[in-house]
Formats: structure tokens, sequence, C-alpha cells
């Protein structure tokens, strides 16, 4: 069950205080030129006082808005709500439909603008932030009738997902084209990902830090030793067995272990025509292993790094059940802004 916590922008009717400096030269002196009614739409004002001031430096005038209001019809409070109303799941028109119902008319155009700049506030908001682990995961969401793949970036300090990327996760080439620039603003040092070989060609290529999701591993390798254990010879069972409890515990010396037991289990004996026999195959896994042994291990070294990728996961399921309903995206842009806010709110 998510949970929203509401916090939306104070919006005041009038000001009490006068304007720091002149938008125009920065000069700190002004005289009062007068003041307006300014209608505003929003849940609760319905206009606002506005008063001009005049600078006494540069001699022009400018308006000095109350708390939340800015030169557009909405408040900053308005905003946040459409924006919220959307990011629950309703549609653009459902969400205006609703405001309608307060009494508040805003297009379901304007509404499609709101969330498409409060995603660019929230991105500029993480621009420059430190994010030290980094979570990627790849998803697809239908857009234009079709499954396109993105790829999500989450700050696994936080929870928060940090850009979304129209990047297909298989690609490695695609994926360190995207990630050299969020590397170097947000100074990332270690990435948590599945087990895709791709991720661990960026990690290499990078020089990151990697931490494999390790329900990943014990998923898959939880399977291939169940059916190993059927139609491996008997004699050998003891390596599935000892496979399974290294990987239990993650055991630091995990890599040689199996690196020592890969060499004990006899060579290749089937040609090279013929599929591989369950004894090659058991070979393949704990060489694999093997050589993948530290990226499962990282977590132990630093307090930091979590050992699954699981709050990736969790603001890729908001933000498919959030996709489920989007409509109307006329560009990538304009659906990966929205997707990012998705996946942010709620929780
Ligand atoms: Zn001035």
């Amino acid at each position: 069950m998510a949970i929203v916590v509401l916090k939306l922008p104070n919006v005041k009717r009038k000001t009490e205080t006068r304007p720091k400096k002149c938008p125009y030269c920065a000069g700190h002196t002004f005289q009062r030129w007068g003041q307006v009614n300014k209608p505003v739409k929003d849940v609760r004002v319905r206009n606002v006082k506005v008063y001009r001031y005049r600078c006494c430096h540069c001699k022009r005038t400018f308006r000095h808005y109350p708390e939340g209001n800015t030169r557009a019809d909405q408040t900053e409070r308005l905003r946040a709500f459409a924006t919220l109303l959307w990011s629950l799941g309703l549609s653009y028109r459902a969400s205006s439909l609703i405001l309608s119902g307060l009494r508040v008319m805003v297009s379901f155009m304007t509404i499609w603008r709101d969330v498409q700049a409060e995603s660019q506030k929230m991105k500029k908001r993480y621009q420059w932030k430190p994010v030290r682990v980094l979570g990627l995961d790849g998803a697809y969401v239908l857009g234009w009738g079709e499954k396109q793949p993105v790829l999500v970036a989450v700050d696994l300090g936080t929870g928060e997902p940090i850009t979304v990327g129209y990047i297909n996760e298989y690609d490695s080439q695609a994926i360190i084209r995207w990630l050299r620039p969020l590397v170097q603003q947000h100074g990332i040092s270690v990435i948590v990902t599945d087990d895709l070989s791709s991720y661990k060609i960026v990690a290499e290529k990078m020089q990151l830090e990697h931490q494999v999701c390790q329900f990943h591993v014990r998923r898959w390798v939880g399977k291939s030793l169940k059916e190993l254990q059927e139609t491996i010879p008997k004699e050998w069972l003891w390596v599935v067995e000892e496979v399974r409890q290294l990987l239990d515990v993650l055991h630091p010396e995990g890599s040689q272990r199996l690196h020592a037991l890969w060499k004990q289990l006899p060579g290749r004996c089937s040609g090279q025509n013929k599929s591989r026999s369950a004894m090659e195959q058991l070979r393949d896994l704990l060489l694999r292993l093997s050589r993948d042994w530290h990226s499962y291990c990282t977590f132990q070294s630093d307090p930091e790094v979590p050992w699954t990728n699981n709050a990736t996961e969790r603001a890729i399921g908001r933000m498919k059940m959030r996709a489920r309903t989007v409509r109307g995206y006329k560009s990538w842009q304009g659906m990966l802004s929205g997707l990012m806010l998705a996946a942010t709110y709620p929780h």
C-alpha cells in the first residue's frame, strides 16, 4: 500500500514583505507603484493582491507576487495538485474533470504541461546531487502501440529515480554513452544491476564497482542446479550441493573454491557438434560463477551497497502502474518525463 505524503506549496493572498532586489538591475530601493487584484486558479484562493514597484535606480516597474504565485494563472499549489492527481493514476482529462468539480477550470493540455514542468524541475533538482550507488534496470513500456525499451536509473541512497532513458539494456555501448555524463555529474562509483552480460561490460569499461542483484542470481542458479541434480552422474552430486552452500553464504573465498572445483571436474567429453553434456554444463556454471563472484560480494565491504536491486524494481513497478494509463504522448522526451515522475510518486 503506497502512502502519499502530501506537501503542497503554500499560497498567500498578499505579501507583507517588500522585494529584495530589482529583477532588472538588482537595485535595492523601490517606490510602491500601485496594486492590482489578480484572479488566480487555485483550490482555495480566487484572487491575490499584487503590488507593483518602481526601481529608484533603473526606473523600471515590476510586480512583486505573494508566496506561491507567479505571473501564471495557476498558483504553485494548483500546479502541484494537478500533477499529483495525474501521478496517482488519473488521465489528463480525468484530472481536469476533478478540478472542474472544485470549480477550477484547467484544460487537460495545461495539466500535461504542468506534469512536464514538474518533471523538469525534479531533474534539475537532481542534476548535481551526489549519487554514489546507482541502481539500473530495464523495462518495457507501451508507447505508440508497441513495446519500447527504457532504462531506469535510481539513486539507491534515497530510492528516487534520477532519470529514465530510451535505452535497451542489452546494448552495452548505448548504456555507456548514456551513463558517462551521469557518472561525471553525480560522482557515481557503484552500479547495482541484474546479471546481464551487458552490465558487466559497462562496469568493466567504466571502471565502476558492480553489485549483481542476488535475487536474480539465486533464481537462475537455483534453477540450473536443480536441473543438473537430475542429469549429472551421482558421484558428482556433492559439487552441486557445495555450490549451493557457497551461494547461500556468499563466501569471500568462493571464487577460488569454484575455480578449484572446475579444475577437478572431467573436461570436454562430447564432440563439438553434439549438445553439451550435463557435466559440461556444470563446468561452465562453475567457471561463470567463479569469474563473477567478486560482483556478488561488493555489498559485503561497502555498507552503502544493497545486495539486491529491489529499490530499482519498485520504482519500475510504480512507473508501469502509471504507464498503463499513459496516453497521448507526442514525443519521447514527454513520455520519459512522465514516466520519471510516475516512478517518483507516490512513495
Ligand atoms: Zn532596477
